[in-house]
């Protein structure tokens, strides 16, 4: 199998705020050796580092192969917002698999979360998680469907953390006239997710994982029944294979990449506000996304600058003037900071499925695999991790659960499918209008 062209390899962090501002230097060699493991791992983003850590735990050899550095992935630039459930609605789940496979999805999904709790806890990670996120409305229709979703998962799933708040409460929280209401959740929250993914990634190293940065996976070899994992300078001999490279597996494994399609989105960051004025635009310190298609998702960082994301690119290209579209969203929302300016921005890949739920399993051979998070996967990505260590260590019993999720691939095969998405995608974007 080759290592697709287009493939970024050999880089370092992007420019964010987020390194800017991260707390841990972790270096790590290049794999220049042939080495044997129980277990390799591509990628080392949460993914990947979970289902490393929860193995290294259980005993194992596991060694990671990074094409960049550590992190370098959508888990070291993303917005942050850990929330409850999946990339699609919980309707979703209980068509496919059935109302109490549905309910074990939902356990699972805040298991994500208290699995970064405990994470923190337990390995000191300083990532400043914060609690609480909101669903924002911003047409009567979103209102409704907010309503609807709160009684659904308070009586089918047993949520109870759940406040719908009106107008007028929202407006006690929220310096934004853009919005009609929200639903809230004082369980979700936000977090810094580089350092968040350095802290695991340092967790993993002290339970005895060895991961190797800027080392790109260019073929994989099953044919002695053992895997063979080629980097351009060594080699890795495993028992088991995982993959975790998500948006940015490229053409490694065809069987994984027809099922997800990369999808770039963005993200501003103002310079510093000062507390004050944080406070007097988010009042509790929430992260915020609203309800539609195309939205707009934004919280404050510990120097209180506002993190502000929104568009997506079917092509991953970027906007040709990233901090001048972000500022043009931002101010939407928040007219008054129409005199800030933006310090940074930048982007990276999400894996979407055609259903937007995970896609999560097993190929055959002990190979594992976690993808299309469908850009919601701070709390999955962990979870997912956590699934494939149970599966390898012989409890397959939940990771198989998503086998129920049948996973069409993309029309048009790799070449047309960007196209036909633009097409499909249109019909959701004319509804943002309405
Ligand atoms: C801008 C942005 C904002 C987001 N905001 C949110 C949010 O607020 N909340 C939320 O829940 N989710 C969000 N997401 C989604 C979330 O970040 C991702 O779902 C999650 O981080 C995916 O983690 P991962 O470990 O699976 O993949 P990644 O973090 O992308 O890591 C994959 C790694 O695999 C490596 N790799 C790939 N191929 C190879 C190879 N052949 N050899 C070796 N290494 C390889 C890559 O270099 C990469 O480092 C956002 C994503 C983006 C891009």
């Amino acid at each position: 199998m080759a290592f697709h062209s287009g493939q970024a390899s050999g880089q370092g962090h992007t420019h964010s705020w987020y390194a800017a501002s991260s707390n841990l230097k972790l270096s790590r060699p290049r794999l220049e050796q042939h080495l044997v493991a129980d277990v390799c791992i591509v990628g080392a983003g949460i993914t990947g580092l979970s289902a490393a850590l929860e193995l290294a735990q259980q005993g194992l050899q596991v060694a990671v192969l990074e094409a960049n550095c550590i992190a370098w992935g959508a888990s070291g630039r993303s917005g942050g917002q850990m929330i409850f459930g999946y990339g699609c609605d919980m309707s979703v789940l209980e068509k496919a698999a059935g109302k109490n496979i549905a309910k074990a999805f939902w356990d699972m999904s805040l298991e994500g979360m208290a699995l970064i709790r405990q994470r923190i806890d337990q390995h000191q990670i300083d990532c400043n998680l914060q609690d609480g996120h909101l669903h924002a409305a911003i047409k009567p229709r979103h209102m409704q469907e907010l309503q609807a979703w709160q009684q659904s998962l308070q009586e089918d799933y047993g949520y109870q953390s759940l406040q719908l708040w009106q107008q007028q409460d929202l407006h006690e929280h929220i310096a934004s006239k853009r919005y009609l209401g929200g639903l809230y959740d004082s369980n979700s929250g936000h977090l810094h997710p580089l350092n968040y993914t350095l802290g695991l990634a340092q967790a993993a190293l002290n339970a005895g994982v060895k991961i190797f940065e800027q080392s790109p996976v260019i073929k994989v070899d099953t044919s002695t029944g053992q895997h063979l994992c080629h980097t351009p300078k060594g080699r890795i001999k495993a028992n088991y294979l995982v993959y975790a490279g998500n948006a940015y597996l490229g053409d490694l494994e065809p069987r994984l990449r027809s099922r997800i399609m990369p999808v770039g989105t963005y993200i501003g960051a103002t310079s510093p506000l000062g507390k004050e004025q944080a406070k007097k635009l988010i009042r509790n310190n929430m992260a915020v996304a609203d309800m539609n298609y195309a939205l707009d998702y934004f919280r404050f960082s510990d120097d209180y600058r506002l993190l502000f994301g929104g568009r997506v690119s079917y092509t991953t290209i970027a906007p040709a003037n990233l901090k001048k579209t972000m500022y043009k969203r931002m101010t939407q929302v928040f007219p008054q900071l129409k005199d800030i300016t933006l310090d940074f921005a930048w982007g990276g890949n999400i894996a979407i499925t055609m259903n937007r739920g995970p896609h999560f399993g097993h190929l055959g051979n002990d190979i594992y695999f976690a993808q299309g998070f469908s850009g919601h996967g701070i709390a999955t990505t962990n979870l997912a991790g956590k699934l494939m260590a149970e599966a390898i260590t012989g409890q397959a019993g939940r990771l198989d659960l998503f086998n129920q999720l049948k996973h069409m691939p993309f029309p048009g095969g790799t070449l047309w499918r960007t196209p036909a998405l633009l097409l499909a995608t249109a019909w959701y974007r004319l509804r943002d209008y309405w």
